[in-house]
């Protein structure tokens, strides 16, 4: 599902490059769950923006469910993650005037199905999400948990290859956190491929498998 090799990312700051990723190769098979673990500052916003086809590589290749984002021109990466990526912020990222349906439905929106059929579509997930009874409510008048809920609940209308989650716990109280990776563990059951990534080692454990991020290098 995900194949990158060789792959390396610096920022400029001033005139001078500064390397974040180095020579990252990194595999994820269709149906696996993986946590890319490391503290503050290795490198892992920088991957995720990889992975996440939110950011060019300064070179190596990266293919994703098997398009070369390598070779991809920038303007058509906001199509590839639309279709490919499920993403699940710390913050949940809900737009705060759409009710939790709209957030839910809003990626096949974009997409040209009309209203109805994306509800149609998105249901079961809902059910399984056990946010039936919270459609009508704004983020706002929600928990922690049942916001984070609804952003899986979006990752997953589009029926992505890979769910993709930046510290998806971070946020949330120690029961909300252990709830969400509950679920995580139930959507990979169901055949869901999951990165995740975070800084916490007891969350890492909740995966199947973990990647070490330090100072911008892999280790298994
Ligand atoms: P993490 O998410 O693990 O905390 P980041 O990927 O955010 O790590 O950052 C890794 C390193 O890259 C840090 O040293 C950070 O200062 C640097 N960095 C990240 N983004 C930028 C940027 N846009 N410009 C310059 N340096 C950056
Ligand atoms: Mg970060």
């Amino acid at each position: 599902m995900i194949r990158m090799s060789d792959v390396n990312k610096g920022y400029f700051v001033g005139e001078e490059q500064v390397p974040v990723l180095k020579h990252i190769n990194f595999q994820v098979e269709k149906g696996e769950y993986v946590a890319i673990l490391g503290p503050s500052g290795s490198g892992k916003t920088t991957l995720m923006n990889m992975i996440g086809c939110m950011d060019l590589l300064d070179s190596g290749e990266y293919y994703l469910d098997g398009l070369a984002i390598h070779e991809t021109p920038e303007e058509e990466l906001t199509q590839v993650r639309n279709e490919k990526i499920g993403f699940i912020f710390q913050n949940y990222q809900l737009i705060p005037t759409y009710n939790v349906l709209q957030n839910i439905v809003m990626p096949l929106i974009i997409r040209g199905m009309t209203r109805k059929e994306a509800e149609e579509r998105c249901m079961d997930t809902i059910r399984l999400l056990g946010i039936d009874h919270r459609l009508t409510h704004k983020p706002s008048e929600l928990s922690g948990g049942q916001k984070q809920r609804v952003s899986i609940a979006r990752a997953l209308s589009c029926n992505p290859a890979i769910l993709l989650a930046d510290e998806p716990t971070g946020a949330l109280d120690t029961n909300s956190g252990k709830e969400v990776l509950k679920l995580f563990g139930e959507l990979n059951e169901m055949g869901n491929t999951i990165v995740m990534i975070t800084h916490d080692l007891n969350v890492a454990k909740a995966a199947k498998r973990i990647v070490h991020i330090i100072d911008g290098e892999l280790s298994e």
